[in-house]
């Protein structure tokens, strides 16, 4: 049997632009969600007096996600279409949440952007304040290029053309400058509520049919892009859960993580970096990071250099400023020990050497230490520069609940 390709897609977007609607309609469009979950679902948000919150609920989890209205950590789901098999690595919008997000932007192949098309809501989460843009920026930091652009809730403007067209227009130039390749960037118009254009176009609404006949949501899923798989490097798995209990037949403890590179395969020995231990699960839960092969390890570095750009900051970065750096599925506190360079943008060449400090919208090289828990330095960890290994190779660098960077690491 032939086996369809799998993407992994992260769901991005100002918070309420309707990710999780989206989503939970769509799943259950598909046949995912069967009528009784669904009824059970609608009932209970109905009897918390969030109703309009039901398709999203479908996604979120916990009790505590349900209070919130928020999908706190990501949910993952597959879909499948024709051609493609999808994991939905669903990302919340609430600003608080931006580091979860930022573990499905790591795992992502491609992003499908929602935005709220509703008078005044467009223009909220793409001004300055909202998330639209810090999104977008972030993924193409961490090396997303192709995006699918969801406009949604457009039953609130009756379908409108014109507001369709301004918000693609606007988009549109802010995705060009951002770096997203305009042949690999997709726009539909659709609400998520009705289920409008997500997978039939036959019940579309006669006011959107006057001006679009063009895909719908799944289909444009269905044409993403397989990216390229690296089979042939080593085996590279940063591991991002540990479960304790049962598997199958026998328990004891499953380790989660993506295969970025090289090949896995039942009886393998595997080293667990940092520290010394080959194949024994149980340390992994201690501090474990990335299992590859015990003749292929991952360096292991406690200071190296990256190139990055950094993001809409409120203050400049001074030599010295501690942050918060995420790395594959982890994050440790580390410090932007020196500032190299300011580099040209679009070339990567040298504009000044040594520069006292860094602005925003610039891109730079600069020299990152990790700091343990204990705030000492000299605790090291698994990492490979970007050119060895992209998946390995990015970081992102948060600072007070702020993304201020992102990046490549040169060399560790
Ligand atoms: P998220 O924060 O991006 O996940 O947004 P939610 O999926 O939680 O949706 C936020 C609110 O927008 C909820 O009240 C939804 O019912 C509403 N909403 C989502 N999609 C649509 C739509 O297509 N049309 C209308 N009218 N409301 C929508």
């Amino acid at each position: 049997q032939e086996q369809k390709p799998r993407i992994n897609l992260v769901v991005i977007g100002h918070v309420d632009a309707g990710k999780s609607t989206l989503m939970g309609r769509l799943l259950y469009d598909l046949g995912k969600i069967d009528e009784k979950t669904r009824l059970n679902t609608v009932r209970a948000s109905e009897k918390s007096g969030k109703g309009s919150f039901s398709w999203a609920w479908e996604l979120d989890g916990t009790v505590e996600e349900r209070q919130r209205g928020i999908t706190m950590d990501i949910a993952l789901q597959d879909l499948s279409t024709t051609h493609r098999n999808i994991t939905i690595l669903d990302a919340p919008g609430h600003r608080d949440f931006i580091p979860n997000m930022i573990s499905g932007a790591f795992q992502a192949d491609c992003a499908l952007l929602v935005v709220d098309s509703s008078t005044g809501e467009f223009e909220a989460g793409f001004d300055k304040g909202g998330q639209t843009k810090e999104h977008l920026l972030l993924v193409r930091s961490l090396g997303v290029s192709q995006v699918i652009v969801a406009v949604n809730k457009l039953d609130l403007v009756d379908w409108k053309v014109d507001r369709y067209e301004k918000i693609v227009s606007d988009l549109r130039g802010f995705l060009t400058q951002a770096g997203f390749p305009s042949s690999r960037t997709n726009f539909v118009p659709v609400s998520a509520i009705g289920g409008t254009n997500l997978i039939a176009t036959s019940n579309n609404p006669l006011s959107l049919r006057d001006w679009y006949n063009g895909p719908s949501l799944i289909d444009l899923l269905d044409q993403l892009e397989t990216p390229p798989r690296s089979l042939e490097l080593p085996l590279r798995i940063p591991i991002s859960n540990v479960f304790k209990g049962q598997m199958g037949s026998a328990s004891g403890l499953a380790v989660t993580g993506r295969v970025c590179s090289g090949i896995v395969q039942v009886g393998e020995r595997l080293r667990i970096l940092p520290g010394n231990e080959t194949t024994t699960v149980r340390s992994i839960e201690q501090e474990g990071s990335v299992l590859c092969l015990p003749s292929e390890l991952v360096p292991l570095a406690s200071k190296f250099s990256a190139q990055v750009i950094i993001f809409d900051i409120s203050l400049p970065i001074t030599p010295g400023a501690p942050v918060e750096m995420f790395y594959h599925s982890r994050d440790v506190p580390a410090t932007i020990t020196r500032l190299l360079a300011t580099l040209d943008r679009g070339s990567s060449t040298i504009v000044k050497n040594n520069p006292r400090v860094l602005l925003k919208h610039t891109s730079a090289k600069v020299e990152i230490a990790i700091r343990n828990t204990l705030g000492s330095s000299g605790f090291s960890i698994p990492v490979e520069p970007f050119r060895v290994n992209k998946e390995l190779g990015r970081l992102v660098l948060r600072r007070g609940g702020e993304t201020i960077a992102a990046g490549m690491i040169l060399l560790a």
